[in-house]
């Protein structure tokens, strides 16, 4: 009796987590102004409640941030998509994150894009965000234990960087590895103030930047 009811058990927890990410999808994605098809499919596959850690299943597809240990946090589904969404990928693209936390972030770009390069400076999220992006078949992510302030210069320059932590400035080597027509997303300001996520561009040699909207991102730290 045991042993059949353990797989109806499993398989009836898998449909609701299907069921509460196709919900999230709706609600905090359509909803609002998240269009890109790349990214709404993505994030409609990625299991979220396995980056979220075993305490906050149940909360894993809310509305919110989720606490990931070393006093970080999973941003928002929202914020997750809206940044995807602001580097405009069309596939094919190599892009670097900085701060792989639990690593979300880096999946949800996985199926968009070639390859992603991702960095963390904590040892601990990079060793645990680097064994689950491999159980979980995340194949074109590589993760990089390290300040992510400086960029990753030999697998650079990319298309596309994004930055989840926030920081003071743009860090110069950050734009000297954006690719000529490359996109940045990162949060610029101080640590307990409201930040701004800015989209960074390169044209021509010359960088573009816009104010997308006021965010709270936990700050880039290291030894910049
Ligand atoms: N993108 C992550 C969440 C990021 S939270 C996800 O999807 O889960 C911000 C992360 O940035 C934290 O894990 C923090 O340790 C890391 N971080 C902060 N400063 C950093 C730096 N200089 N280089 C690399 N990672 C950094």
């Amino acid at each position: 009796m045991k042993l059949l009811l353990i797989p109806l058990l499993l398989f009836g927890v898998g449909n609701d987590f299907k069921a509460a990410r196709q919900r999230m999808v709706g609600t905090q994605l359509e909803a609002r102004d998240i269009t890109d098809r790349a990214v709404l499919d993505s994030m409609a596959t990625v299991p979220r409640h396995e980056f979220a850690g075993k305490k906050h299943l149940s909360r894993a597809y809310g509305d919110f941030p989720l606490p990931i240990g070393y006093g970080q946090t999973i941003s928002q589904p929202y914020i997750v998509a809206l940044m995807t969404q602001l580097l405009n990928l069309k596939g094919g693209e190599r892009v670097l994150e900085v701060g792989t936390g639990s690593g979300y972030q880096s999946a949800v770009l996985s199926p968009i894009v070639e390859k992603v390069y991702t960095i963390e400076i904590v040892p601990e999220l990079a060793g645990t965000a680097r064994e689950r992006l491999k159980r979980l078949d995340y194949g074109n992510v590589e993760v990089k234990e390290g300040d992510g302030y400086f960029g990753w210069e030999e697998k650079g320059p990319f298309d596309a960087i994004v930055v989840t932590a926030a920081a003071s400035h743009v860090p110069p080597p950050l734009i000297a590895q954006l690719k000529e027509g490359g996109k940045m997303i990162i949060p610029v300001g101080g640590t307990f103030a409201v930040q701004t996520l800015m989209l960074v561009e390169k044209r021509e040699g010359k960088i573009k930047q816009t104010a997308i909207t006021g965010v709270r991102f936990v700050p880039l730290t290291g030894g910049h």
